[in-house]
């Protein structure tokens, strides 16, 4: 039978005995029949399973778990008892040495099939994934929507698969602990002062959702309640925004760690969680933490990486990668709030970020100026249009700018005005669509010394990464990192260096 084909030999609630051999992209097992593919929510390599097809489709087929004939050695006990209907941990019934080795092959697959790189080059350079001592709890920021149960009760929680219904739970085990306790006094506060949650259907209600953030290293905790405020009156410090306010800013308060609460206001009747105005009604407007020797400061409309531990190795061996001695120029392509670069310019000679959000960019300029960080210049734009355009000439070499800043000894370090066309070592971190043509044309006309990869994406990794090795780039270590544990997500970090 002709493979395009296969989907006719199957009916819609057949039952089929399938052994479970890989994990998709979403996190679903993985099965194939006759060269069939199923894919099982539910289901971890090693399962063999009755299922039954619910959805034929020409190619695969998605099906669910109707009985385990023998469970996958593999098997672990979720240790959340939402994980099914949350979905937002895929790989929580795999063990996390299994999980591990899962993300381990993923990235291995993908450079060897999309990137069309040889099995014994992958095997002799990659190194193990960085794993987590402890892989829960390691969540630095939650956002809990705030709903209303059947018999009327306020609940924070999640959303249910792919809806907007919310199952309560105040203890998501990704995240700390003492989200559980804001939350719960959040919640007996709206019942006892008859609060009412917002509601998306008719936009009614007041409380939307609790957004928490707590700086590792600091150990300080922000809480922001984001809500409907629809009177028009203008908006300052003494304005009150629900019943019993102060009572309620007074009990969370006395949660060990809290020093920032706010509320901030969203009228709209949209998805996006947080609204335009945040006002600080207790404490202080943002809270720190620090990653490695540099501090950030964080508001809660902030980007910031939510795996903080996590962070620390992943750029740690971004920084391994560059070989930095402190006569570099670097570019950090897709630098977000600058936090590669800011780790980078500690080692290096200079540091250009590019970064396409405008308010990341000011967040990276005032994390710079916070750490006395003077060599940093950022840019605004896409990468794939500010590099071309630097490398042609359009933007003025903003170096000279630093030999005005540095000491002496750093003068004498800058090469001639133009350096910055010629880097040591380019950086890139592009979100999952992998790096743009344009750009990855010009990093190869630049000809830094090195090039470091650090992708969310296996797959657009490799399919980059091809593009750097036909350009004469060599691909030399590669290291994936466990960022977000109990989830299909990998993130891999790679050097590649100049042929001759
Ligand atoms: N390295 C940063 C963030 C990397 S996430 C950090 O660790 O903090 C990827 C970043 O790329 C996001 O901040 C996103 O806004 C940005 N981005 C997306 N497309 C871009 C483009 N075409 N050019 C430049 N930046 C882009």
């Amino acid at each position: 039978m002709e493979k395009s084909n296969a989907g006719a030999m199957y009916k819609k609630n057949e039952m089929i005995r399938l052994e479970i051999t890989d994990i998709s992209n979403e996190g679903m097992g993985v099965g194939k029949t006759d060269g069939y593919t199923l894919f099982v929510k539910d289901a971890i390599p090693g399962d063999i399973i009755d299922t039954r097809i619910a959805k034929v489709k020409k190619n695969y087929g998605y099906a669910r778990v109707e009985n385990v004939i023998k469970p996958s050695p593999f098997r672990v006990t979720p240790a959340c008892p939402y994980a099914r209907q949350c979905g937002g941990c895929q790989l929580q019934a795999l063990s996390y040495e299994e999980q591990l080795k899962f993300k381990q092959d993923k990235v291995r697959n993908s450079l060897i099939r999309i990137g069309d790189f040889e099995a014994s080059l992958i095997d002799d350079i990659m190194e193990p994934i960085i794993g987590m001592d402890d892989p829960w709890r390691y969540r630095n920021k939650a956002q809990y929507p705030i709903g209303t149960d059947k018999k009327g009760n306020p609940i924070a929680g999640f959303y249910a698969g792919r809806t907007h219904d919310i199952i309560s739970n105040t203890d998501c085990l990704l995240g700390v602990p003492e989200n559980k306790v804001i939350l719960e006094l959040v919640l007996a506060h709206m019942k006892s002062h008859d609060i009412p949650a917002y509601d998306e259907k008719t936009g009614s209600g007041v409380i939307r959702h609790v957004l928490i953030r707590k700086g590792f290293t600091t150990g300080q905790i922000m809480i922001c309640l984001v809500i409907t405020n629809k009177s028009k009156k203008e908006i300052s410090d003494k304005e009150i925004y629900f019943s019993g306010q102060e009572d309620l800013i007074g009990k969370l308060s006395q949660v060990k760690g809290v020093t920032s609460i706010s509320v901030n206001i969203n009228n709209e009747k949209t998805n996006v969680i947080l609204g335009d105005k945040t006002v600080t009604l207790w404490g202080e407007d943002v809270i720190y933490d620090s990653v490695g020797e540099i501090s950030f400061s964080i508001s809660p409309q902030s980007f910031f990486q939510v795996n903080p531990v996590q962070m620390d190795k992943l750029y740690g061996t971004a920084l391994e990668y560059a070989d930095l001695t402190g006569r570099e120029s670097v570019w950090d392509l897709y630098c977000g709030i600058g936090s590669i670069s800011l780790f980078m310019a500690k080692k290096a000679r200079v540091v250009y970020g590019v970064e396409v959000i405008p308010q990341a960019i000011e967040d990276a300029k005032s994390n710079a100026a916070e750490n006395g960080i003077k060599n940093v210049r950022f840019f605004t734009g896409k990468a794939e249009e500010v590099l071309p355009d630097f490398y042609i000439g359009k933007y003025d070499d903003p170096v000279d700018d630093i030999k005005n800043t540095k000491t002496d000894e750093a003068k004498d370090n800058v090469k001639a005005p133009g350096d910055m066309k010629h880097p040591d070592v380019v950086v890139v971190d592009p979100p999952r669509k992998g790096c743009d043509r344009a750009c990855l044309d010009t990093m190869l006309k630049m000809q830094p010394d090195r090039i470091v990869y650090v992708s969310c994406d296996p797959a657009t990794l490799a399919r980059d990464l091809k593009i750097l090795d036909e350009g004469g780039y060599r691909l030399k270590r590669v290291r994936p990192c466990d960022m977000f544990p109990q989830t299909v997500h990998v993130e891999t970090v790679v050097l590649l260096t100049r042929q001759n």
